[in-house]
């Protein structure tokens, strides 16, 4: 695996500014390589460039970008091995999970690439052919979080690409390496300028969102950087579609099947070490239930194997950073002083990574900060409830509003629950599960807008009516 990297500027690989920072490996808790850091000159001229491709490049014809995003993953398939090292180096993760990145990255683009923009037709009549069109905004710029840092990527700049959008992308500062050898394979397919990336902490972000000649942000990341975003792109009203955290509630309802539904409980909550926006983290189980999953989700627990995920055979890596790290104890810590039993983990590894293992809270409700806030790590509270309406109403009753589920053996019952549960997607015996066809995206402080289908595809253009006059 290479660890020299550049920014790149108008399709050409260009040296930072800055002086580079340090991207630690969240297994050792040490440094493993330098990363170019951008001057905020450079996302100027990173800006200038991607406007100037965008003369062309929004053009270009449906086939010839249709064509060039197969190429595009073929060139992610061809280069998927290095491109999981650099994913479990940086992020943490075990390898065979960056390798399920990578092949999500590649089916994401190949998806993304066969989706039609329609053209609707509003009236065909006597008097007139009304035709609503779909136009590229211009410069995109994406901003990225460090949970799955390939993947993300790959959903903010293939729908733009597609759309004959031109980009700017900004990965998080603690995983960029996988997006800087991301964007050099797109920089060899696409005209010069039609991607580029600058890297930076502090400040680049904000350079961008602020920035006059970027028409559209996508951001995936934490709430209080949506505001700030959403605040920040006033001034020149720009397009904005905000994927930001989560506090999913599930409902383990009476009459649900523990044999069936208790693994995929544990997979969905502790997915990416639990570090998913949209994962299950607070997690209702009525009364008569609720000693059997608890016991089953310890046994699941204990039968993983927490280590580095280079390491053969590991199936849980280490927190990502330092900072998720310490609020993770942090809050199981809040927890067990207000009287909560913590079931299994609940202590960190001893060493520098940022290993915790999979830990289960039970005796624990809201009011307490593990249930009301978001973990973003690897716990999960337990909360037990005995009336199916006290439970909704505190699954509702939360700032976030992104995903939530329930789980039970008749379905009917569990469709009437799941409608009135404040989600962007209700799940039924599933959490967390995200495809290329299905348009998902939150409420609430959990952002606005959706990605993937054509609804998300859609968010990459503006409309123009066509109205030509015919009597
Ligand atoms: P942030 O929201 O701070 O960072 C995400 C991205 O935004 C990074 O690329 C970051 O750059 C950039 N950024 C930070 N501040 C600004 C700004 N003011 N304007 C524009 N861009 C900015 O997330 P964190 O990494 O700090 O994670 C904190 C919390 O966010 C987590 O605890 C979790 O709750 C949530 N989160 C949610 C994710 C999701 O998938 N919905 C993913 C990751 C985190 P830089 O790295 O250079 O600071």
């Amino acid at each position: 695996m290479k660890t020299e990297y550049s920014l790149m500027i108008g399709g050409q690989a260009t040296a930072g500014a800055r002086d580079p920072f340090a991207v630690i490996d969240p297994a050792t808790g040490e440094r493993f390589a330098d990363c170019p850091a951008a001057s905020p000159e450079q996302v100027d001229q990173a800006v200038a460039a991607a406007a100037e491709a965008f003369k062309s490049w929004q053009y270009s014809s449906d086939e010839e970008r249709k064509a060039i995003l197969h190429r595009i993953a073929d060139a992610i398939e061809a280069n998927a091995d290095e491109l999981a090292q650099i994913v479990t180096r940086e992020q943490g993760k075990p390898l065979a999970l960056a390798q399920m990145e990578v092949g999500g990255a590649i089916a994401w683009t190949r998806y993304t690439a066969e989706l039609e923009i329609p053209v609707k037709v509003i009236e065909d009549s006597e008097q007139r052919l009304a035709e609503l069109h779909h136009k590229p905004l211009g410069v995109v710029g994406s901003i990225t979080p460090w949970n799955w840092p390939l993947m993300i990527a790959v959903w903010h700049i293939m729908p733009a690409l597609r759309t004959g959008n031109t980009v700017v992308v900004k990965p998080s500062s603690l995983t960029p390496f996988n997006t800087l050898r991301l964007v050099e394979l797109i920089n060899e397919q696409v005209p010069a300028g039609v991607i580029n990336i600058v890297t930076g902490e502090g400040g680049i972000g904000r350079a961008m969102t602020g920035h006059p000649d970027i028409n559209k942000i996508v951001f995936t990341g934490s709430t209080p950087t949506g505001q700030d975003i959403m605040r920040n792109a006033a001034g020149n009203l720009k397009r904005l579609t905000l994927e930001l955290g989560g506090n999913d509630a599930g409902i383990v309802l009476p009459d649900a099947d523990l044999d069936a539904v208790a693994m995929g409980i544990f997979q969905t909550a502790f997915l990416n070490m639990g570090q998913t926006c949209a994962a299950l983290k607070r997690l209702y189980v009525h009364d008569s239930l609720y000693d059997d999953l608890c016991q089953r989700l310890v046994n699941i627990a204990q039968e993983q194997k927490v280590g580095s995920g280079l390491e053969d055979g590991v199936t849980f890596g280490p927190v990502q950073n330092r900072a998720q790290f310490d609020l993770v104890r942090e809050l199981v810590e809040d927890a067990r002083a207000q009287g909560a039993k913590v079931l299994c983990g609940g202590e960190a590894l001893p060493g520098n990574g940022y290993f915790y293992p999979p830990t289960i809270v039970a005796d624990i409700t809201d009011g307490t900060r593990l249930v009301d806030e978001e973990q973003f790590g690897p716990v999960l509270p337990v909360i037990r409830y005995s009336d199916v309406e006290d439970a909704i109403a505190r699954a509702n009753d939360n700032p976030n509003g992104l995903g939530a589920s329930v789980w039970g053996s008749d379905i009917e019952q569990a469709r009437k629950v799941a409608v009135r549960l404040e989600s962007g997607t209700a799940w039924i015996n599933n959490h967390a599960e995200v495809l290329p066809h299905c348009p998902f995206g939150g409420c609430k402080m959990s952002g606005f807008g959706v990605e993937f289908g054509e609804e998300g595809l859609l968010e990459y253009t503006q409309s123009q009516l066509l109205s030509i006059k015919r009597a």
